[in-house]
């Protein structure tokens, strides 16, 4: 048989997912140009393959441009079809931006944060996972018979990763059973957000040839361990200086980084609408499961909500541009553009409004600390439920601001159609449904 290249043009949707249409490969000079058309209310497929109450209604078209920087593709030379897809914004007809395109809202808030403090927000997506075909063993948490039992999934992926042009900084077998984890180096928020779909699509589209699945999702099952993406940021000068980093300030934190993170703490109760975006979420973050459920700022503390990141030697340079502080309270059943265009917007508003520099933790637990010890630092417990986060996020209204108002309106009708759905499932339920999922 005879077969016929298809590329995909795709966006990441507001469910985590990444949708598109396709064409054959021989087209792509003229789709570069002038795109494909979509559908408004598609923004409302929710994560559970229903459809939320829809403004648009059956009226109206988008297109699709891709980013030519976003081309990938992998053949994997087992004879099934190779990868072949594109990134998009989402624009209106006559070329403009589509108020509800993902990409167009972190260009606009990076766009924002550069002409206000001529800053530049370098971020990476530190991504864990479930492979099925793990063939895992009791205690074989970070072993290296862990990974030899992986068989060629760590390769293979690997191979697909350098293949995409996504250079990838370590690969290793997690805590839970089936568990890996991939980092990648920082770069800019639109290459960061770019390079976590492609890490994820593929894992997918790997694990796929090998006859097995991944899960991104947070909790496969109720006990246990989860799955975190950790966003990783730091600010940086238009000459690619490190200005996060100021060795005669406390816990090194410089003046605008401070502001920045002070920014973050103050609304993160509503960013987690957006960054822990689904009930299975916060089956994740619970107490002292290694992920980060208060809106602390804690130095290399791996429960905070802000984590200050080590560094590694002396040199003063190198440590300046290590620096970096990493966001726990997320995961990969979020969309990762909204995910750092409301912290880069939240940390924007810290910056405006000259905030204080955080006092973070270092040895103590926000757990354990009076509520008034708590209230001094603004240390404030994360939603406990995707219905709360919604909540918070409905009670902050510098935050709904973050996004254009149609945009909001969307997110808030998709997630209210999700989590209705889920209202009556049990953990178990939720971890087996959205394992399939994400
Ligand atoms: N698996 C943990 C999480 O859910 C993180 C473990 C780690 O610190 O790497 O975020
Ligand atoms: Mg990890």
């Amino acid at each position: 048989m005879q077969h016929d290249p298809l590329t995909m043009f795709t966006y990441m949707d507001l469910s985590g997912q990444v949708r598109g249409k396709g064409f054959p490969t021989s087209q792509i000079a003229k789709r570069l140009k002038t795109g494909i058309g979509w559908t408004p209310t598609n923004l409302m497929f929710t994560a559970l393959g229903t459809i939320g109450a829809s403004v648009w209604g059956a009226h109206g078209d988008v297109m699709f441009m891709a980013d030519p920087e976003t081309g990938v593709e992998v053949d994997y030379a087992d004879g099934t079809p190779a990868e072949r897809f594109y990134l998009c914004d989402v624009h209106n007809t006559d070329g403009t931006p589509w108020d509800c395109c993902p990409r167009s809202l972190l260009r606009a808030a990076a766009a924002e944060l550069l002409a206000e403090t001529g800053l530049v927000l370098k971020a990476t997506f530190e991504h864990e996972f479930i492979y099925s075909g793990a063939n895992s063993r009791t205690g074989d948490n970070y072993a290296l018979d862990a990974i030899r039992r992986h068989g060629a999934f760590g390769e293979t992926y690997l191979g697909a990763l350098k293949t995409a042009g996504v250079e990838v900084d370590t690969y290793l077998a997690e805590f839970a059973a089936g568990q890996f984890e991939v980092t990648v180096p920082p770069l800019d928020a639109m290459k960061a957000c770019n390079t976590a779909v492609i890490v994820r699509e593929l894992a997918r589209a790997t694990a796929f040839r090998l006859g097995h699945g991944v899960s991104f999702s947070p909790r496969v099952t109720p006990d246990g361990l989860g799955s975190g993406v950790h966003i990783h940021f730091s600010l940086w000068d238009q000459n690619g200086q490190p200005v996060s980093h100021d060795p005669s300030q406390p816990f090194g934190i410089s003046t605008v980084a401070g502001q920045f993170l002070s920014g973050i703490v103050q609304h993160m109760p509503a960013l987690c609408a957006f960054t822990a975006p689904t009930p299975v979420s916060y089956l994740r973050l619970v107490s002292h499961s290694w992920t980060g459920v208060w809106s602390n700022v804690g130095l290399r503390d791996r429960e905070a909500g802000l984590r200050i990141c080590p560094t590694f030697g002396t040199d003063p340079e190198v440590v300046a541009r290590q620096f970096n502080f990493e966001y726990r309270a997320a995961d990969a059943t979020a969309n990762p553009y909204l995910q750092l265009a409301v912290i880069l917007r939240a940390g924007l508003a810290g910056i405006r409004a000259g905030l204080a520099a955080p006092q973070p933790t270092s040895e103590e637990d926000p757990e354990t600390m009076t509520p008034e010890a708590r209230a001094a630092r603004h240390i404030m417990r994360l939603p406990t439920s995707a219905d709360a986060a919604l909540a918070a996020l409905q009670a902050d209204p510098v935050v709904q601001g973050f996004l254009p108002p149609r945009l909001l309106q969307a997110y808030i009708a998709n997630k209210q159609a999700e989590f209705a759905l889920s209202r009556d499932w049990t953990p178990a339920e939720i971890c087996r449904r959205y394992a399939e999922v994400y």
